[in-house]
């Protein structure tokens, strides 16, 4: 059986600075992930495993180094979703754990929910033993700057990965500090299934990133699952979903994509992607 994983760091405007520190990052998460596959882990554990990874690296919009809101704190959102069972788990609006994505794996399994929100999810966080810091700990320099700056542009940083594993099974995640300046309590579609995050062992695995606004009302991973879930492989398919996406709706999108030949493919409207 082929395995496949593949995990990008975000839409949005390209900075120079950390494209260095971005690839370097990129390619030690999709190392750990594989490391997961090739031990013949789940496709479920390997893509929480990588974008783990990501949260910890402060040159990504995800965990530590996650972009501030309109009043200067944290608030993060994350996905998984498993292609076998469809079973999914996110966290909306947290603030103070170490790594939402581990947060939303734990919901999956430990609950019949799918989405808790706020400080609810890291009471959760707390009573099952998750990695949690005071919520100022995820403020990294650069992002304090950057508010105080007002920097305007969204730029790239989100995260995410999807992965085939030995068993045939694919698998999503996705996590994100959002977009900057967002009102305190605003979940974009990096915590939405179907939106920034799915997975169906009959098509293939998709984690979304870029406008969440916009994502959420094209529904844009469920969409291109169908596509993929038609046969059409995953590189034409994910320029299909990011084309039909720009003739609708405004905004910046991008997109990766498995399918359950272990294809893999992307696509994205905004000026950078990695
Ligand atoms: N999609 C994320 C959000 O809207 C942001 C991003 O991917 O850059 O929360």
């Amino acid at each position: 059986m082929r395995l496949a994983l593949a995990v990008h760091g975000g839409a949005g405007r390209a900075d120079p600075e950390l494209a260095a520190a971005q690839a370097e990052g990129l390619e030690r998460a999709a190392r750990r992930g594989m490391e997961r596959l090739c031990s013949g882990g789940a496709a479920l554990d390997a893509v929480v495993e990588a974008v783990a990874c990501l949260e910890d690296d402060e040159n990504f919009n995800a965990g530590y180094g996650s972009v501030l809101t309109s009043e200067g704190t944290v608030e993060m959102d994350a996905s998984v979703m498993d292609g076998q069972s469809l079973a999914a788990g996110a966290v909306g609006a947290v603030a103070g754990v170490r790594h939402p994505v581990r947060l939303a794996l734990e919901i999956l399994r430990r609950t019949p929910h799918i989405l808790i929100a706020g400080p609810s999810a890291r009471r959760l966080a707390e009573a099952w033993g998750l990695e949690l810091c005071p919520p100022e700990a995820l403020v990294a320099p650069r992002q304090r700057q950057r508010f105080e700056d007002r920097a305007e542009s969204r730029s790239a940083g989100t995260v995410g990965a999807v992965a085939l594993d030995g068993q045939g099974h694919v698998a999503a995640a996705t996590s994100t500090g959002g977009v900057s300046g967002k009102l305190p309590g605003r979940v974009g579609d990096s915590a939405v299934i179907g939106a920034g995050t799915y997975a169906d062992d009959s098509a293939g695995a998709v984690s979304a990133t870029g406008c969440g606004e916009a994502i959420i009302k094209a529904a844009l991973s469920k969409s291109l699952c169908e596509l993929l879930h038609g046969g059409i492989a995953p590189e034409r398919a994910a320029a299909i979903a990011i084309g039909e996406f720009a003739r609708r709706l405004a905004g910046e999108a991008g997109l990766i994509a498995v399918d359950r030949f272990g294809r893999i493919g992307y696509a994205a409207n905004a000026a950078h992607m990695s």
